[in-house]
């Protein structure tokens, strides 16, 4: 595959390159202890070997972004997984976060033809893609009004606000996917890596977010207090919502290769974090949320 690259534009021989980093992929079949209870969440007939990848990038670009992620992965994913608290972070975070927006921005922009983009979003669009290409590839310090926010997600216990999807820890703690979210007056890349969110800002009021922004320099992870805009919950419902619905759709074979899986771990699955999620979801929801109909 002799192409031009996405980043640099060198004309090259192109790697294919994971939309969501690789190590996500690898935490996620660990995380259910083995039991191949992981799916796809938009078409969960479909087992997800090792998520979605295109032919992107040349070697030079690549490993750019490979070390960003191994750091990310070490300092900050995989402890925060096993329950660490104030991890701290470099100059890297901003990158790391910055190429995961820049690829879910290539990824999903004009794929859901439906999606009805302003003019001015078109043009932000286009700004960002720019500004984080730049950045990524060292020509610019800073990403202009165009900032990464990331924040962890525990699982939760109770809640103040009213309806919120019954697999709601699942999603949190779990779900792994992408996509661009928003409004006419607002516009974010979104990428859920498990239990961290990653959103690239390109339209909309910046001082709404408090405790998620990633800064040029060091950092901890998590922050002290996080505040998110109001409008952000309904969207996140909405993912919610979209995977259990996408769900419904398990096949009966599935679904029974699925369970023959889990009891053949017996109660050492609801020790994964998986199962716990699963627990979770049940101790706030009733049981009936993690009953399959
Ligand atoms: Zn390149």
């Amino acid at each position: 595959m002799i192409q031009n690259c996405l980043l640099c534009g060198s004309h090259a021989r192109l790697r294919k390159s994971h939309i969501i980093p690789k190590f996500v992929f690898r935490w996620l079949k660990k995380r259910a202890g083995d039991s191949g209870f992981i799916r796809n969440t938009d078409r969960p007939n479909q087992r997800v070997q090792d998520g979605l990848k295109e032919y992107w990038l040349c070697d030079p670009c690549e490993n750019i972004f490979a070390k960003d992620e191994t750091m990310f992965a070490n300092r900050i994913f995989h402890p925060y997984c096993a329950g660490e608290q104030k991890l701290r972070h470099g100059p890297e975070l901003l990158r790391f976060t910055t190429s995961v927006s820049w690829r879910v921005l290539h990824y999903a922009y004009g794929r859901n033809s439906s999606a009805p983009y302003t003019v001015t979003q078109r043009e932000l669009i286009q700004s960002a893609e720019e500004t984080w290409r730049e950045f990524l590839l060292g020509k610019r310090k800073n990403v202009r009004n165009f900032c990464q926010h990331i924040i962890p997600f525990g699982l939760i216990s109770e809640s103040t606000i009213g309806q919120l999807p019954t697999n709601m820890n699942r999603f949190i703690a779990g779900a792994v996917t992408l996509d661009i979210i928003g409004s006419r007056k607002m516009c974010m890349t979104f990428a859920k890596l498990g239990p961290f969110i990653i959103l690239g800002h390109i339209q909309g009021r910046t001082k709404d977010w408090i405790g998620s922004r990633v800064w040029a320099q060091s950092g901890t992870i998590p922050a002290t207090e996080y505040h998110l805009p109001w409008g952000f919950l309904p969207l996140l419902k909405e993912k919610a919502l979209h995977i259990q619905n996408a769900w419904t759709q398990l096949s009966p074979d599935q679904a029974a290769k699925i369970d023959e899986r889990i009891q053949a771990l017996g109660d050492a699955f609801f020790a994964t974090p998986q199962g716990e999620a699963i627990l979770a979801d049940a101790a706030m929801f009733g049981l009936d949320a993690i009953k399959r109909n």
